[in-house]
């Protein structure tokens, strides 16, 4: 019988750029609902904050924000600066998107040892949230 689960969590941002790892809050959503084999999907309704999966080593961190600020220009020319000064933050989240799925066996995230999950915050400071989607057992 296949259930299927929602809820959401709340992430305070402290800064412009940002990665925020949230892969303990989500397996303690998991565990919370006795989930089984399944997936979770970790969607971001933001239009200028989304979700990855890699490594949390502070350098590497550090390197994927960096290299965020260089393709997507915060001080370029963009359209969207004359209405709204976040045109960089919404060109991150098309690259990077607003979700990954991520598969669970045994009420388990079945993440390689350095996986983690993480916000991309890249006009922070904001109060974001993340929707989690259980299906499975
Ligand atoms: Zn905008």
């Amino acid at each position: 019988m296949t259930r299927i689960e929602s809820t959401h969590i709340t992430i305070p941002t402290s800064s412009r750029f940002q990665l925020v790892d949230v892969t303990s809050m989500i397996q303690d959503w998991v565990s919370s609902i006795n989930a089984g084999d399944g997936i979770v999907l970790v969607y971001s309704p933001h239009t200028t904050a989304g979700v990855i999966v890699n490594e949390a080593e502070p350098g590497l961190m550090k390197d994927i924000l960096d290299l965020l600020r260089e393709v997507t220009r915060p001080e370029g020319g963009w359209r969207h600066n004359r209405i709204d000064n976040n045109a960089h933050a919404h060109l991150a989240q098309v690259l990077v998107g607003d979700s990954r799925v991520i598969p669970v066996a045994r009420g388990s995230l079945m993440l390689g040892t350095w996986q983690r999950v993480m916000l991309l915050e890249m006009d922070g400071p904001r109060r974001r949230r993340l929707n989690l989607v259980y299906i499975g057992s």
